[in-house]
This record gives C-alpha cells, structure tokens and sequence, in this order.
C-alpha cells in the first residue's frame, strides 16, 4: 500500500497499458483519476473518477490541464497515445499533428498544470510513457518516432528544472506489449515473429510496465529522474 493518501492521475486508463497502471495504483491505496476519450455507458471501476477528455480536441486538453490545476495530485502519469503509421512521403499534414497533439502537446500541458503545486509540496512524480520508437526508429513510424524522441526531450528538460524541487520525472519507453490493440493489429503470425527478435522471447505484460511506473513514482524511487526507461526484454540493445 505504498501510495495511501496519494493522488494518482493517469491518462489513458481505459485500456491497454494504462488501464493495468491505474488498477495497480488502486491496489496500493492511490485515489486515481483517469481519463478516457469518451462517457462510458457501462460501469467502469478502473479508477475513482473520470475525466473524459480527447486530447486531438485542443480545448479538450485545456480543461483537463485545468481540472489538474485545481486537484494537486502527487503523481501524473501520461499514458494515452496514438500512432499512425505510413510511408514517409504520404504522411498527411493533420495526421502528422494530430499524433503530436495527443502524443506530447497534451502531456507538455498536463505537466505544467501539476508541476506548480507539486513545487509548493516539494514533492512530486512524473511518469511519461514513451515507446522504443522514442529511443530508435523504424520505416513508417516518423510522426510517431517524432512525438516520443520529443516527449523524452520535453521529461529531460523538466527534471533538469524542476528535480531539485523534489520532483522526479522519467520518461518509461515500453517495447512490445501484450494489449488487444497489439493483438489485433499483428495476428498471431506477426507476434510469432517479432518475439523471436526479443531476446526474452515473449511480449511484455501490461502488468509488468505498470510495475516500473509504480516503482518510479513511489517513495523508493529518490534518485532516478530524467532518464528514459526501456522496458523491452533487450529489443533495443541488442
Ligand atoms: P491502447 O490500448 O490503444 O489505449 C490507448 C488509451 O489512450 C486509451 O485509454 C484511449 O482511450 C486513450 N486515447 C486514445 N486516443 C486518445 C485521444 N485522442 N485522446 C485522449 N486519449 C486517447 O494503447 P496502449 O497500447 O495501452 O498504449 C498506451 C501507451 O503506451 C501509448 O502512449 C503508446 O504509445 C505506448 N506504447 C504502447 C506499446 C504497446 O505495445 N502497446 C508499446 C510502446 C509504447 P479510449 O479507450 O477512450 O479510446
């Protein structure tokens, strides 16, 4: 129950990844808000509450900026994203901005919606996640690799600034993880494949990346901060 008392905010917590961060911080005592694109009609207890917010909306990132001004939350994780994938040369103007507006403007704009209070408290933690393709690159991923590369540039900045306040921001960069989303888009073949270029040979668990954010986030992590995070079974060092 490391974070009893803690306010928790995860974006993105409907599904995939964020949904295992948010149910692991909730196991641990967190009050968590999350945020998911829109009104559920089913109950979901995933989180304590939602917000529901598009961030491709500009002013839909705005007001969640602003819900976060106001609620003095202890940890931000910055979870939900897209990706758009395409050859070089028919990357669409609007695609291009669009995977940077979910992708980086609306965690740049969450965390300077947090950042001011958790000076005032002189303690905070910050957990932006990123992807391999925010530490290395490959065809068809350029407005994607552009929003990751640029996330981690943006945490590095902000821990250079703000670490000594207390607040201690990483960027957590994922490798290939087991989500529906994965499932779906690569079939069983495709999985086939890709594992046998992962030196541990399976896919990641949602379950184990939620792990490292908990434990970057918590009261253990005093020292780590501006550093981008591979969780990837040694894809990306081998
Ligand atoms: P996912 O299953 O597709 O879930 C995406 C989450 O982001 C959902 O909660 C979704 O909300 C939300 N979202 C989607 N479009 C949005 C928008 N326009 N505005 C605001 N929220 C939006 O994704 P995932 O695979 O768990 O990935 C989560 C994060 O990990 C992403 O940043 C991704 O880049 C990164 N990542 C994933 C993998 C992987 O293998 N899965 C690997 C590396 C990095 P709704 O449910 O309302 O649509």
């Amino acid at each position: 129950m490391r974070f009893t008392g803690k306010k928790v905010f995860v974006t993105g917590a409907s599904r995939g990844i964020g949904k295992a961060i948010a149910l692991a911080f909730k196991s641990e005592g967190a009050l968590v808000t999350g945020t998911r694109t829109s009104a559920h009609t089913t109950q979901d207890n995933t989180c304590h509450e939602w917000v529901v917010a598009d961030f491709t909306q500009l002013a839909q990132i705005k007001s969640c900026a602003e819900y976060l001004k106001q609620s003095e939350v202890d940890v931000l994780v910055n979870c939900a994203g897209i990706n758009k994938i395409s050859p070089f040369v028919d990357i669409k103007t609007d695609d291009f901005q669009s995977v940077q507006q979910v992708n980086l403007l609306a965690p740049f704009l969450l965390c300077q919606a947090v950042v001011p209070s958790m000076v005032r408290k002189r303690w905070g933690r910050i957990v932006n996640i990123s992807s391999i393709w925010g530490k290395i690159s490959k065809k068809h991923r350029a407005s994607y690799s552009a929003s990751k590369f640029a996330l981690d540039g943006m945490t590095l900045s902000l821990a250079a600034e703000h670490s000594a306040d207390g607040i201690l921001a990483n960027c957590l960069a994922p490798g290939f993880i087991d989500t529906e989303l994965t499932r779906r888009v690569l079939g069983q073949s495709g999985i086939d494949e890709l594992v046998s270029q992962v030196p541990i040979q399976r896919l990641g668990q949602p379950e184990e990346v939620a792990r490292l954010v908990l434990w970057l986030a918590s009261e253990e992590n005093s020292y780590v901060s501006g550093q981008n995070l591979a969780l990837d079974g040694g894809f990306t060092r081998v």
